[in-house]
């Protein structure tokens, strides 16, 4: 009988969360607002520390709203790291501003910090007003905060911080999603928690969530008709949707625990192949969302699309690290600052099964495949 594919991320879900369906239809809540979603931003706002939070449809939708709110205006600049996913892009572009791309550090994925500084004093020179700084914290690993808050608080540049993959993950004893004057966090169906599909937005800044909650609802003005005085967005969490989410993050310790077993268990078995390293392996406050291996062909004599393909033919899922923004089609015009590190771990990052669903028989595979793979190249 042939085994089910395996895959990179898969949402893990299970009778919890069917519980937490039932209760949230059966209440008569099937609505874009209701208590599960008020107790929904209450438990991640504890959670994180941090005392504002509005649910959002979509990570995306949380990352908008969080630009317009710290005051992103069209014709402004934002730096972006280049290695993220595109969504921190295109919100950029959905507030009417300019994305500028800055390079990553090879050891972490995350934005090289020294550089981004860089940027920031030349865009100043020039001209240019920067509407914002957007740190994405990759595969669960924070960005180095101590230096890019001092940097950012001294050039009075708002930051928008991209916590989508980052759920649960710690930087100093600090929780990722605190950092930024806004967080943000995804519930897509691939991430730490899920939704099947939503979003989060945090603040220690009431009233900035106060106006964001405004915008996320087609900016509606309590009156008896429908009365808007801006552009607003329709952008709200469905309660249903929250009740998934609450019971998803009852669970967040133990699904976290999982993902890290299987970094350990990554990292143990590429121990001893030369050229092999896993990406921000020695991060103790990564989620481990995802586990990433950089290939360095010249030691091994093999490349991460060698492996890749080995893999796929078992059916087992995997993915290249995130493809460069400033290699997006999209972005081709755009404006980068690069040292060639973020092409570098494009070429050879490799992106392995990680999600907390995975069981030991689908492990016991998954590591079968890589040992044959690896011992007919060595
Ligand atoms: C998943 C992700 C998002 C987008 O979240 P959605 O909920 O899918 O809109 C944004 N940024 C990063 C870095 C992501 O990985």
């Amino acid at each position: 009988m042939p085994s089910a594919p395996i895959y990179l991320s898969p949402p893990d879900v299970g009778p919890a969360e069917e519980v937490a369906v039932l209760r949230a239809l059966r209440s008569g809540w099937a609505t874009p607002f209701g208590p599960e979603v008020d107790a929904f931003e209450q438990e991640v706002s504890q959670r994180v520390g941090v005392p504002y939070a509005l649910a959002l449809n979509s990570g995306t939708a949380a990352l908008h709203l969080g630009l317009l709110c710290c005051g992103v205006r069209p014709a402004d600049v934002v730096l972006v790291p280049t290695v993220t996913f595109v969504a921190t892009a295109n919100a950029v572009l959905y507030s009417g501003a300019t994305p500028v791309f800055v390079d990553c550090d090879p050891a972490t994925g995350n934005v090289d910090v020294e550089l981004l500084g860089e940027v920031v004093a030349d865009l100043r020179r020039a001209g240019r007003r920067i509407g914002a700084v957007m740190p994405v914290d990759m595969f669960g690993s924070c960005v180095d905060y101590d230096p890019l808050l001092a940097l950012c608080r001294e050039a009075e540049l708002p930051v928008v911080e991209d916590s989508a993959e980052a759920l649960g993950s710690t930087y100093r004893g600090r929780h990722a999603g605190s950092f930024g004057d806004a967080g943000v966090f995804s519930f897509s169906h691939n991430k730490m928690i899920t939704t099947t599909g939503g979003g989060m937005l945090l603040s220690h800044d009431a009233d900035l969530i106060a106006r964001a909650r405004h915008r996320a609802n087609q900016a509606r003005i309590p009156a008896q008709h429908h009365e808007h005085d801006q552009m607003g967005f329709n952008y709200r969490l469905s309660n249903v949707l929250a009740a998934i989410g609450r019971a998803q993050l009852s669970r967040l310790d133990e699904m976290t625990a999982r993902r890290r077993r299987l970094r350990e268990h990554y990292s143990k078995l590429f121990a001893s192949v030369d050229g092999v390293e896993v990406l921000a392996e020695n991060d103790p406050g990564s989620n481990c969302w995802l586990t990433v291996i950089v290939v360095d062909p010249q030691l091994t004599g093999w490349h991460a699309a060698d492996l890749a393909r080995h893999l796929a033919q078992a059916d087992i899922e995997t993915r290249p690290a995130w493809k460069p923004m400033h290699r997006q089609p999209l972005f081709a015009a755009a404006e980068a600052r690069l040292t060639g590190a973020a092409d570098q771990l494009f070429a050879r990052g490799l992106t392995l099964p990680s999600g907390s669903s995975l069981d030991e028989r689908q492990i016991d595979r998954l590591t079968g495949e890589i040992h044959g793979f690896v011992d007919q190249h060595a």
